[in-house]
């Protein structure tokens, strides 16, 4: 059936201004990284894109080698796009990355001018766009000039193949001189995009300071530590989870005994506040506005609809953020 979009969709999302830009993304945005990929079932990732899209969410976040098999993410998605989405195409912010290991040979990854320009040009392919809103370096590069890398980033945009730039798991010192030299260029950075979540912190040490002195946005990946911060692993491990599928980045043996005490402790606390711990999760990452959005997963339009409640939940006490902390330290 065609699709068309709901006419309410602007009502409840929040959106937020990425650092010092024009650009407005929403609170929760959608990452396609797990579940889009060639190995799952396409009519479940159009539901979650369409069902997601209903919502407000208009940010939807891919890299080159999102599947598996990698790049078919995008693949997907293109389809998705062609199927449903691209009169909506001025309402969306697509973007995409290049730095993980995508081709063999010497271009294949990283953070050279080469890797950059082919990977995009390639992405576009896949998803059959002429530009994508937001293109990432994925990761930072030791070996390549960090000047290399950034001319790239300006290059696309001039090329008109990306509007805006981002920076991915870059440490502090590391973020502030690619902002620099991004500025310099006249291509600022806009979005950078770091791991976050009540168990993953590092955010907190040095690299906020640097995006708020630098005017930079942040979309935080992992918000719900793969699913662990949801009602997802309280009574073993479903057949349908991450953690029983396929991915490498959790096993299996990431869930123990341990970890899932503290996660009932804190699906408690999430209870006593009205809501899911996964909402909780979303709100705890969003908390006091230094996040520009928290960029979830989703294997089900349902886990899509869970995170909008992430947006109408009283704010923390003290005493709540606390007792957070205790439960994880
Ligand atoms: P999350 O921490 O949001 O984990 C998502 C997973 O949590 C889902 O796949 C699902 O797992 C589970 N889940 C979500 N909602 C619920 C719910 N309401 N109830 C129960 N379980 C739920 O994020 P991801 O780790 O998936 O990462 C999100 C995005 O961040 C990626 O798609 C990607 O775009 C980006 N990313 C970027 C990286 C980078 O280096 N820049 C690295 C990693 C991610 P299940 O399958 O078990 O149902």
């Amino acid at each position: 059936m065609t699709y068309s979009a709901a006419s309410g969709r602007y009502d409840t999302m929040t959106y937020n201004r990425s650092g010092r830009s024009g650009l407005r993304i929403p609170a929760i945005s959608l990452g396609l990284w797990h579940n889009f990929g060639g190995i799952n079932v396409y009519e479940n990732g159009r539901a979650m894109v369409r069902r997601a899209f209903d919502l407000g969410i208009t940010h939807f976040d891919l890299a080159n080698n999102y599947g598996p098999p990698a790049g078919s993410a995008e693949e997907s998605f293109g389809q998705i796009l062609k199927q449903d989405m691209l009169p909506y195409r001025d309402e969306m912010i697509i973007s995409t990355k290049a730095g993980y290991y995508m081709w063999p040979g010497p271009y294949g990854e990283w953070g050279s001018k080469k890797n950059l320009i082919a990977s995009l040009d390639q992405s576009l392919k896949r998803m059959q766009l002429d530009y994508v809103d937001i293109y990432y370096h994925h990761r930072p590069d030791p070996n390549t000039p960090l000047e290399e890398t950034m001319a790239a980033l300006d290059l696309v945009v001039r090329q008109g193949k990306a509007l805006y730039v981002g920076i991915s798991n870059y440490r502090p010192e590391e973020a502030r001189k690619a902002s620099q030299i991004l500025k310099k260029l006249g291509t600022p950075c806009v979005i950078h995009q770091p791991n976050y979540s009540m168990m993953s912190r590092w955010i907190e040490d040095g690299l906020q300071d640097v995006l708020d002195e630098e005017g930079i946005g942040s979309i935080v990946f992992s918000p719900l530590q793969g699913g662990l911060l949801t009602d997802r692993y309280l009574n073993g491990i479903a057949d349908d989870s991450r953690a029983a599928g396929p991915s490498v980045f959790m096993s299996r043996d990431a869930i123990n005994e341990g970890l899932v005490n503290k996660v009932r402790q804190l699906d408690e606390l999430a209870k006593s506040r009205g809501q899911k711990l996964s909402q909780m999760a979303l709100a705890w990452v969003l908390r006091g506005g230094r996040v520009t959005s928290a960029l979830i997963g989703a294997s089900k339009v349902s886990q899509i609809e869970d995170a909008m409640g992430a947006l109408s939940v009283p704010a923390f006490t003290d005493e709540e953020l606390k007792k957070i902390d205790s439960i994880l330290s």
